[in-house]
């Protein structure tokens, strides 16, 4: 159950469009030690055709966890430290996130940061920009446990940080609170771009309004999102996956 959620988290990424090819992966916390994550193996075809099977029990050191975890050519991610640092320095968080979106890379590159300048458009999307979403400056990859900790240090305890030149990672208690988190971040990015390209300049929202906003309930609210994104992804499930 627990790893057809990652399965589906990864095809979810493509289907939104926040990753694109290969890259990317989805994790989940089993204990202070273990976590499920995305790898690859010899059929590797896509994060978009993501099956239950490449989703393996890992320790945070990237060994495998039961004999046959890392069998049949299973590799883990390069960027596995990016997971398990994240898990390792925040005990609040259950699940991580990496994708490369092409709008959150190109909003900051052109100088800006994802800001509250939308309102009911997507509340617990602009209630997360308005907490602050930094930025990692160093474009390289995490691939170790040192670069992995610079970019927790400038995730600064937020749900999401952006990777310049590179992508984002979102922590959350959940898989589906951290995805839903990213969709979130990518949506104000794409939004922010296409303000700037028609010519308009965006601002937050006043503050008025953002205090008006409701606290809409985020386990319920959570639940019926992440049904959406799992109905949208496609009517026709996977071969060989039932998720
Ligand atoms: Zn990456």
């Amino acid at each position: 159950m627990e790893r057809a959620l990652v399965a589906a988290a990864c095809r979810v990424l493509v289907a939104r469009g926040l990753a694109d090819g290969l890259l990317g992966h989805v994790s989940l916390r089993v204990d202070d030690d273990h976590l499920l994550v995305r790898c690859r193996g010899p059929e590797e075809s896509g994060l978009g055709r993501t099956l239950t099977a490449d989703v393996r029990l890992l320790t945070f050191d990237g060994r495998e966890a039961a004999p046959g975890e890392l069998a049949d050519g299973y590799t883990p991610p390069n960027e596995l430290p990016l997971h398990t640092a994240v898990l390792r320095a925040r005990g609040d968080v259950g699940a991580v996130v990496h994708a490369h979106p092409a709008a959150v890379v190109a909003l900051d590159l052109a100088g800006r940061t994802v800001e509250p300048i939308v309102g009911a458009f997507d509340i617990p999307g602009t209630s997360l920009a308005r907490g602050g979403v930094p930025v990692f400056t160093r474009g390289v990859l995490v691939r170790d446990r040192l670069v992995a900790t610079e970019m927790v240090a400038a995730m600064e305890n937020r749900p999401v940080v952006v990777l310049r030149g590179h992508g984002l990672t979102s922590a959350g208690s959940t898989v589906q609170r951290a995805m839903l988190q990213a969709i979130s971040v990518d949506r104000i990015a794409r939004l922010t771009l296409a303000i700037l390209a028609a010519g308009g300049q965006p601002v937050p929202l006043a503050s008025a309004d953002l205090d008006d906003l409701p606290n809409l309930g985020d386990a319920l609210n959570e639940a019926a999102a992440w049904r959406h994104e799992l109905a949208r992804l496609n009517t026709a499930p996977l071969e060989r996956d039932g998720t």
